[in-house]
């Protein structure tokens, strides 16, 4: 592996812009390595601006399930590019792709488009405090939903892995009325609505957790959210931005048959271009402006070319084969698991859909907690020996690795592979 642009370009990088990253978990930091810079993705391949080449398991963190520059997607946005780049009125293709949202997902009645997942779930709070006015909100121990300053209470890998006790710069009366839980602990979340009685605007969740590494839902614990939130007339926000799209075309709710309030959405839904959206129940979203009195707006939002990326996105999924997709990532997590346990060091990597984590620990996982248990030594020298191999995965013991409609047989084996010649 040749990194010498890459260095040289991180090195400018570091004096104008901080920590020479635009988001702070693509430093690499957690993983003590330097990042390589892309010059090119295609499918499921990226090439480093040393020109160098990676079978891609991060998939921009979410955004890429079905592949780096889609010919479909492409042409969409080329097209739309022709017509021109924003314009401060409405164009069809924000009524397109809120037909699609509202269609895919039986619990979103109304949807309105964003610019990313953060505003999404910042947008969906203040709705949900404006319609209950009540102020108080439950989030879980490790969730992430964006940086959004109520939200920056134990917030998952990015803030996790740096050990800072939520961020400085949020004021403490701004988290105080952030209630935490540990997520798969429903009498914990029983607890905090006996103690704070009419209280609660909203609870969110990630239906399927994707920010503390992957964390699967203990069987009923989304439907005691569902019942809980109910009997207290507090908002049930489905956070699917990692989900959404993902664990099947009607996201995770879909998958497990339940119906939030209100959804977010991002990564997925604008094919790679900045976007994020909330929707649900009509009832609720009347109250956003203008029909509504709950301000929130974008100069960018609904932007044509988001809108046409995200439209030919969702068209390619709408008939791609979520089911063999998954068996196929079965089969190479199944595999590659054997491979480590051969090697003697305690590893679990859960899986669903198209995401896994690989854990280095043997603890039953169920919380924020329990993955924290995980060997970070052992994850860092197998993912610096991975990406010496050519495989590109998400650099932090904490984070899910998102794979895509485009990943071949030949992939999936030459990551096996590699794996196979990890020394630990
Ligand atoms: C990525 C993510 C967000 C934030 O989305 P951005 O587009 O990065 O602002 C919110 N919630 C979840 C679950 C996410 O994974």
């Amino acid at each position: 592996m040749n990194t010498e642009r890459s260095r040289a370009l991180f090195a400018h990088a570091q004096e104008i812009i901080p920590g020479g990253v635009n988001s702070p978990v693509r430093a690499c930091r957690n993983v003590h390595a330097d990042p390589l810079f892309i010059a090119e993705a295609k499918g499921a391949h990226l090439t480093t601006v040393d020109g160098d080449h990676f079978i891609d398991f991060l998939g921009s963190w979410g955004p890429m399930l079905v592949g780096h520059a889609h010919p479909e997607v492409t042409e969409a946005i080329q097209q739309a590019a022709l017509r021109g780049t924003s314009y401060g009125a409405p164009s069809e293709a924000e009524v397109l792709l809120a037909e699609e949202v509202c269609a895919a997902l039986p619990s979103v009645e109304m949807v309105r488009m964003v610019n990313s997942g953060t505003e999404a779930t910042m947008s969906a709070l203040r709705l949900a405090r404006g319609v209950t006015g009540r102020t108080k909100m439950i989030k879980f121990i490790g969730g992430y939903h964006g940086h959004g300053d109520a939200f920056l209470a134990s917030a998952g890998s990015g803030v996790a892995t740096f050990s800072i006790p939520g961020t400085p710069g949020v004021p403490a009366s701004t988290v105080a009325d952030t209630l935490l839980a540990p997520y798969n602990d429903l009498e914990a979340v029983k607890k905090l609505f006996e103690a704070n009685p009419g209280q609660i605007a909203a609870l969110f969740v990630e239906p399927v957790a994707g920010n503390m590494g992957l964390m699967l839902p203990q069987p009923g614990f989304l439907e005691g959210l569902r019942e809980l939130c109910t009997k207290n007339g507090t908002i049930l926000v489905f956070d699917e931005v990692i989900t959404g799209f993902r664990l099947s075309y009607a996201g995770a709710q879909g998958r497990f048959g339940i119906m939030p309030d209100l959804t977010t959405f991002g990564k997925i839904i604008g094919g790679g271009l900045p976007v994020g959206a909330y929707g649900g129940r009509a009832d609720l979203m009347k109250h956003v402006a203008p029909q509504g009195e709950v301000y929130q707006a974008g100069t960018l939002s609904g932007n044509p070319l988001a809108m046409a990326a995200g439209l030919a996105t969702l068209n390619i999924l709408k008939r791609s084969d979520y089911a063999a997709l998954e068996a196929r990532v079965s089969a190479f997590v199944a595999e590659l698991e054997q491979i480590l346990k051969a090697k003697g060091v305690p590893v679990q990597i859960p899986h669903i859909a198209s995401l896994f984590t690989i854990y280095f620990t043997e603890a039953p996982l169920r919380d924020f907690a329990s993955v924290q248990t995980s060997d970070v030594a052992l994850f860092e020298s197998f993912f610096k020996q991975m990406r010496a191999q050519g495989i590109f995965m998400a650099p932090s013991a904490f984070e899910a690795n998102m794979l895509s409609f485009a990943h071949s047989e030949e992939d999936f084996a030459k990551a096996l592979e590699a794996a196979r010649n990890v020394k630990f």
